[in-house]
C-alpha cells in the first residue's frame, strides 16, 4: 500500500505499467481537470505544433512533432514581473507566482532531459525560487516520439528515460504502454482506473518490438567523445568565422531551446514617476549587445565570436559545471534557424569530417 499524493488515499502498488486505449485517451486526458489544468500539443499551423491548454481535448496532438517553444515557457516564462516598487513603500513582491497545478501531456523524452538540465540550474549557485514553485506544481505526462532528420537525441543519450516523468505513453497498435513514473502518476491512473487493463504477454513484446524499431529510425549521429577537447583546439578555427557571415542575431536558437536560461532585468517606471517595476525577460548571448557592459566596451562584439560563445558554452564550459553538455539533441535550432545553421554540421565541420551542406527547412 502507499499514500495517494492527490487524495491522502492509501492505494494499492502493484506493477508500474497499464495499458490504455487509444480510444480511451481523450476520455483520460478530459479526466485529469479534476487535478489541475492541462496543456498539450496542438496544430498551431500546418505542421508547427505548440503546446497549449487543452480546453477541448479533441484538439489534442498525441503524434506531434517537437513543438515550437519547449515545456521551459511553462517554468521559466518568457517575462515577468519580478516585482513591484515605489518611493513611498520600497520594495513588495507580485501578490502570487502563479502556483496552480498544471498537467503537461505530450513530453517527448528530449524535453524532460532539457527540464532536469534546467532544473540543476536554477537549483545551483542562484537558487531560483519562482521556477521551483511552478516545477513543483507541473505533472509530466510523457509520451515516446518516432525521430525526423533533425533529432540526435540519440547521441545526446536524452532519446529515453528512466525518470523525470509521472506518466510516459508509448504508442502500441490502438493502444499504450502507460509507465508509471511516480506516486502521483499513480494518482492519476487510479482515479480513473476503468479506462486502463493491465501488461499482458503480447503488449510487452510489442512494446520491445516498437523500442527496437523506434532506435533503429535516428539518421543523425553526432560523436561525443572528447568533443570538449576538440572544441578547445579549434578554437581558432575559420569554421567560427563562416558561422559569423551567416548568422542574423535574431536569438530564435536560444529562444527555442530547451535548455537556454539566460535573461536580462530591467525596470519600468511609471507615468507618475513614483512606482514600478522590474521585470525579468529571456536574452540571447547572439543577440549584439548582450556582453556589452557599463563604460560601453562589448566583449563579444563580432557575430562570430557570439555563435561560437553558445557552442562553447553548450559543449565545454556547461560540461566542466554540470558533467554534460547543455543540448538534448531536440532539432529545435537546426529547424528555425532563418540562416540554415546546422547544428550536427558545425560539430562534423568542427571534426574534420565531409558535411555535404544543405537548408535546414
Ligand atoms: S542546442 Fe539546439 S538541438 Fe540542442 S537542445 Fe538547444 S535547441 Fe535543441
Ligand atoms: S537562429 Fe540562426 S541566425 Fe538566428 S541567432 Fe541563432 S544561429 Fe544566428
Amino acid at each position: 500500500m502507499g499514500h495517494s499524493e492527490l487524495t491522502g488515499e492509501l492505494i494499492p502498488r502493484h506493477l508500474n505499467v497499464r495499458v490504455i486505449a487509444k480510444d480511451n485517451l481523450e476520455t483520460f486526458l478530459g479526466g485529469l481537470r479534476e487535478f489541475g489544468e492541462v496543456f498539450g500539443p496542438v496544430e498551431k499551423e500546418r505542421g508547427a505544433y505548440i503546446y497549449a491548454q487543452l480546453t477541448d481535448v479533441k484538439n489534442v496532438v498525441q503524434d506531434a512533432q517537437r513543438t515550437v517553444l519547449p515545456p521551459k515557457k511553462y517554468l521559466y516564462p518568457q517575462k515577468e514581473e519580478l516585482f513591484r516598487f515605489s518611493t513611498q513603500e520600497g520594495y513588495r513582491k507580485p501578490e502570487s507566482v502563479d502556483k496552480g497545478r498544471k498537467i503537461l501531456f505530450g513530453v517527448h523524452p528530449c524535453d524532460i532531459h532539457g527540464l532536469s538540465i534546467l532544473d540543476k540550474v536554477f537549483a545551483g549557485r542562484y537558487h531560483e525560487p519562482r521556477y521551483f514553485d511552478r516545477r513543483d506544481n507541473l505533472i509530466i505526462i510523457g509520451m515516446n516520439c518516432l525521430p525526423d532528420e533533425r533529432c540526435f537525441c540519440y547521441s545526446m543519450g536524452t532519446d529515453w528515460v528512466e525518470k523525470g516523468f509521472d506518466l510516459f505513453l508509448t504508442e502500441l497498435e490502438d493502444s499504450y504502454f502507460v509507465k508509471i513514473g511516480t506516486s502521483c502518476g499513480e494518482d492519476l491512473v487510479h482515479a480513473q482506473a476503468e479506462l486502463f487493463r493491465p501488461v499482458t504477454d503480447e503488449d510487452i513484446q510489442l512494446y520491445k518490438e516498437r523500442v527496437n524499431e523506434r532506435n533503429k529510425m535516428f539518421v543523425n549521429r553526432v560523436e561525443l567523445a572528447n568533443l570538449p577537447q576538440i572544441l578547445e583546439l579549434e578554437y581558432e578555427s575559420e569554421v567560427w568565422e563562416e558561422l559569423g557571415r551567416k548568422c542574423l542575431s535574431c536569438g530564435a536558437c536560444s529562444a527555442v531551446c530547451p535548455t537556454c536560461y539566460c535573461y536580462e532585468v530591467y525596470d519600468v517606471l511609471d507615468l507618475n514617476v513614483e512606482t514600478g517595476s522590474r521585470i525579468r525577460r529571456w536574452d540571447a548571448c547572439l543577440f549584439k549587445d548582450f556582453a556589452k557592459v557599463a563604460g560601453g566596451h562589448n566583449f563579444r562584439e563580432e557575430r562570430s565570436t557570439r555563435v561560437k560563445h553558445r557552442f562553447y558554452h553548450k559543449q565545454v564550459t556547461f560540461v566542466e559545471e554540470f558533467g554534460r553538455p547543455s543540448c538534448v539533441g531536440c532539432g529545435r535550432c537546426v529547424t528555425q534557424c532563418p540562416a540554415g545553421i546546422n547544428l550536427i554540421d558545425v560539430f562534423k565541420e568542427i571534426r574534420g569530417e565531409k558535411v555535404v551542406h544543405k537548408s535546414a527547412r
